[in-house]
């Protein structure tokens, strides 16, 4: 069997020209185990077979802890019905998965519809890091949401699971005939493990983030989806791991949560495609 590294090397022979240097934009080609710009600008893969395009670190909301937790929820069927729809909208052919954390929504999309590239990419390094142990063919990488290292209409659909857009970046990415499939939570979306944590929050919206996406692209369908999901008793603490640091839970709130935990969670999302 390949070594992970010698796998990524493949890849990028394969699909060099779906890359552009961060730096100064201009076309990638592979040279043994990096990928190297005509102005000589050079990324090299990790052991683990993915690339790093950043030149700085940035910080993120989410730490390495609740990777493993969230990959764990999404593959415990929890989004079982999001995952399907998504399947249902996309066009196959190249994908590209922003914000793509731990790579367990690609991973369980792939289990649906087959693509001929994946690729997955993350501002933070310890979700690649995790991603890169997907048992399916996947590219992954560490790159910066507003200067994408991809060229030019090199991608049928670009994926945007809870996670922040960029429109002028995905329409030049996109393809001319591709799309972009964004989901966004919905007012319910978890709204038991809200209503713990804040009793006394405001009330959640994000319609300011669904109207923006109405404003850059064209909508072919969207469709708000909503449920109950039953916990699996493996997966209860799970839950309490997963959520973004700028909730800022104390940790009195999550041991009493964690003493009696959820056994069921609202799912309430929009999901839009558009091109
Ligand atoms: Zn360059």
């Amino acid at each position: 069997m390949l070594k992970k590294i010698d796998r990524g090397a493949l890849f990028l022979a394969k699909q060099q020209e779906l890359f552009r240097c961060p730096n100064c934009h201009q076309k990638m080609s592979q040279k043994e185990k990096s990928l190297v710009c005509v102005n000589g600008h050079r990324f090299d893969l990790a052991k683990k077979g993915t690339l790093y395009f950043l030149d700085h670190q940035i910080k993120t909301e989410y730490d390495k802890e609740m990777f493993a937790p969230r990959g764990r929820m999404i593959r415990s069927g929890m989004y079982q019905p999001v995952i399907e729809k998504i399947a249902d909208l996309m066009q196959t052919g190249n994908l590209l998965d922003v914000g793509c954390g731990e790579g367990s929504f690609l991973q369980q999309i792939n289990q649906l519809k087959t693509n001929s590239v994946n690729i997955g990419f993350d501002i933070a390094k310890e979700g690649i890091y995790l991603a890169s142990n997907q048992p399916f063919d996947a590219f992954w990488c560490v790159a910066d949401l507003t200067n994408l290292p991809f060229a030019d209409q090199s991608f049928d659909t670009i994926l945007n699971i809870f996670s922040p857009s960029q429109y002028r970046e995905f329409k030049r990415v996109m393809k001319p005939d591709g799309c972009v499939v964004k989901v966004v939570p919905q007012s319910g979306y978890l709204q038991e493990l809200r209503a713990t944590y804040h009793p006394d929050g405001e009330a959640y919206s994000n319609e300011a983030v669904i109207q923006r996406f109405t404003e850059e692209l064209e909508i072919d369908h969207r469709e708000r989806i909503t449920y109950t999901f039953e916990i699996p008793e493996e997966n209860r603490l799970d839950l309490l791991e997963m959520s973004p640091l700028e909730w800022q839970v104390s940790p009195e709130v999550k041991a009493g949560l964690a003493e009696n935990p959820l056994k069921k969670i609202t799912v309430d999302v929009e999901i839009l495609k558009g091109h």
